[in-house]
C-alpha cells in the first residue's frame, strides 16, 4: 500500500508537469495527417480531358452507376464484378446510411420495410462486433435499430454466437462486419469466418451483411488476403446477402474521395431504383480525375505503400512507448496491427473512462471511452481507442509519454480505492 502511495504521488508530479505545457494534442479520429494527404496532391491539378473512354462528357449530368472506367478501376483492385458496383458517392458512410434507411423504408427482396416492426413495436436488430466503429453503431441509434453486441476474436466475430443468435430470430436483420484490419481492433477475418458468414442460415430472409471493406487495401508490409465475400455468398446460394462497401477517403482525400456499394444484382437494381430519385448521377468529374491520376489497380496499391511510409513509424512509436512504458505492469494490453488506421488498448477493468479525463484534462483528446460498443456502453469500461495517424511524429512522442502517465496514473487510483 505504502509501495503503491509513493507511485501515486510521483505519477501525480509527473502528470501535473505535463499539465503545465498547455498541450493541444488529439489522436480521437483516425484521419491521415498532412504528409498523406500530400501524397494525393496530384489530384487537385489540371486534368488531361474530361472525357470518358466512349466519348460522353463527363461534365454533364447522368451515369448513374458511375462511370464505367472507374467502376473497372475498382473492381480489379478489389476482385469484384464491375457491373455489380454502384460507384461515385463521395464518402461510404454516406452509403450506408442510404442502404440502411432504404431497407428501413422499403425492405428488399419482397420483404417488409424494417420500420414497419419498429412501427409495431418491436424494432430490428442488428449484430454488432465488438469493439467496433461507432458511426456504425450511430446509423442504427439514428435509424431505431436494436443492436446486440457479438465478441470480436482474432479472425473475425465469434461465429458460433452470430449464428445461433440469427438461426433463431427473424427480427435478427444483420451484422456489421469490418473484415481487414477492424477499426478498432485490427481484425482480419479468416477465410472460414467469411464462408460461414455467408452460408450460415438466418431466420430472416431479408437477412444482410454490411461489409465494411474500408481498409480493404491498407496494409502496412504483407498484404493480408480477405476471402470474397460476394463470390462465397453467391455459391452458398444467397448472392444477395452482402452489401460491400469501400472507399478511397483514406486513399485519397476523406469525404473527398469516390465510395462504392457492390452487391448482387437484385440488390444493386433495388439501390439503383431508390437512388435515381435521389440523385441524376454522382461527380463524374471526380471519378474520371482518380482514374487518370492511379490509372490501374497497382497504381492504387503503390500508393498504398507511401501512405504505409507514413503510418508505420507512428504505429512503431506508440507500440514502443507501450512497451517500454506499460508492459509487465499488468496495467494494459493492447493490439498490433498490420494496417488499417487503430489500436485498441484495454486498460483493467473501470480505469478506461478515468484515463480518457486524465489526458483531456492535460490537454490529449482521446475517443471517448466506451464509443466503440453499441450506445457506448463498454461493461467492463476498459476499452480506449488509439488513432496515431494524424499527429506528426514530434507530437505523437509528446502524446504518448502522456497517455502512458495517464494510464499508470488511472490504474494505481483504482488500486488505491
Ligand atoms: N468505415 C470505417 C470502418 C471507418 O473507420 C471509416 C472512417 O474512419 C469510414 C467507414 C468512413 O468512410 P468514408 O469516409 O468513406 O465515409
Amino acid at each position: 500500500m505504502a509501495a503503491l502511495e509513493t507511485q501515486l504521488t510521483e505519477l501525480q508530479k509527473q502528470y501535473d508537469d505535463f499539465k503545465t505545457l498547455g498541450l493541444q494534442l488529439n489522436m480521437a479520429r483516425g484521419k491521415p495527417g498532412s504528409g498523406q494527404l500530400d501524397l494525393s496532391a496530384g489530384l487537385l491539378g489540371a486534368f488531361p480531358s474530361y472525357k470518358l473512354e466512349d466519348g460522353t462528357d463527363a461534365r454533364n449530368y447522368g451515369i448513374l452507376n458511375g462511370i464505367p472506367e472507374c467502376r473497372n478501376l475498382f473492381a480489379g483492385l478489389l476482385g469484384i464484378n464491375a457491373d455489380r458496383i454502384i460507384a461515385g458517392a463521395s464518402s461510404s458512410l454516406n452509403v450506408m446510411f442510404d442502404t440502411m434507411a432504404s431497407l428501413c423504408l422499403f425492405g428488399t427482396g419482397g420483404g417488409k420495410p424494417w420500420h414497419y416492426y419498429k412501427f409495431e413495436g418491436t424494432p430490428v436488430k442488428f449484430l454488432c462486433p465488438v469493439p467496433g466503429y461507432d458511426r456504425h453503431f450511430t446509423i442504427c441509434e439514428e435509424l431505431g435499430i436494436e443492436m446486440i453486441p457479438v465478441p470480436l476474436l482474432e479472425d473475425g466475430p465469434d461465429m458460433d454466437m452470430v449464428s445461433e443468435l440469427a438461426a433463431k430470430d427473424p427480427l435478427i436483420k444483420g451484422i456489421w462486419c469490418v473484415p481487414l484490419y477492424s477499426n478498432p481492433e485490427g481484425v482480419c477475418y479468416s477465410d472460414e469466418v467469411v464462408d460461414r458468414l455467408a452460408s450460415m442460415e438466418t431466420a430472416a430472409e431479408d437477412f444482410r451483411i454490411f461489409w465494411d471493406n474500408a481498409y480493404g487495401v491498407h496494409h502496412f508490409e504483407e498484404r493480408t488476403p480477405l476471402k470474397d465475400i460476394l463470390a462465397a455468398c453467391e455459391s452458398a446460394g444467397h448472392p444477395d446477402r452482402t452489401y460491400y462497401f469501400f472507399s478511397t477517403s483514406k486513399i485519397t482525400f476523406p469525404g473527398a474521395g469516390v465510395a462504392l456499394v457492390a452487391s448482387g444484382e437484385k440488390n444493386i437494381n433495388e439501390l439503383k431504383k431508390h437512388m435515381s430519385a435521389q440523385t441524376i448521377g454522382h461527380n463524374k468529374l471526380n471519378q474520371l480525375h482518380h482514374v487518370q491520376f492511379f490509372k490501374t489497380p497497382e497504381g492504387i496499391r503503390h500508393h498504398m505503400e507511401l501512405h504505409a511510409k507514413e503510418l508505420a513509424p507512428r504505429f512503431q512509436m506508440v507500440l514502443d512507448w507501450l512497451e517500454r512504458e506499460i508492459s509487465g505492469t499488468g496495467y494494459a494490453r493492447w493490439t498490433s496491427p498490420k494496417g488499417g488506421y487503430f489500436i485498441s488498448l484495454y486498460t483493467k477493468p473501470g480505469c478506461a473512462s478515468r484515463t480518457v479525463e486524465l489526458a483531456k484534462n492535460a490537454g490529449l483528446t482521446l475517443t471517448p471511452a466506451g464509443a466503440a460498443y453499441p450506445y457506448g456502453n463498454d461493461p467492463e469500461d476498459s476499452h480506449i481507442r488509439i488513432a496515431p495517424s494524424y499527429p506528426s511524429l514530434e507530437e505523437l512522442e509528446k502524446a504518448m509519454k502522456l497517455f502512458c502517465i495517464c494510464i499508470k496514473l488511472a490504474a494505481t487510483e483504482h488500486l488505491l480505492k
